[in-house]
């Protein structure tokens, strides 16, 4: 369903323009009011049919600021995520 970034976002802005579904928001845009970059989760699909991995945390220079998050009313999610990953919030990529 999406990915979620954490406050460890440093608001540099590479993920966005990564995003094949422009899926992604900065902070001046944030719904929520954060000071962060923000996923619509009704947007956002994983990057599935796009990418082989979420390419807005491939792009994101942080580590593990970007995290999976609970399967909800979505498009696509990967499917092979497991609900321990999604709820622990476990980053997308860690390196
Ligand atoms: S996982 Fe893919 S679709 Fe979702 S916000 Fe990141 S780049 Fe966009
Ligand atoms: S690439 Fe990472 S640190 Fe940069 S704006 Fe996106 S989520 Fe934040």
């Amino acid at each position: 369903m999406a990915v979620f970034i954490t406050d460890t976002c440093i608001n540099c802005g590479a993920c966005i323009d990564e995003c094949p579904v422009e899926a992604i928001v900065d902070e001046d845009e944030n719904p929520v009011g954060e000071e962060l970059h923000y996923v619509y989760p009704d947007k956002c699909v994983e990057c599935v049919g796009h990418h082989d991995v979420p390419a807005c945390a491939t792009a994101c220079p942080t580590e593990g600021c970007i995290v999976w998050s609970e399967v909800a009313q979505s498009p696509k999610h990967r499917d092979d995520i497991t609900d321990e990953m999604r709820s622990s919030k476990t980053p997308v990529v860690e390196d």
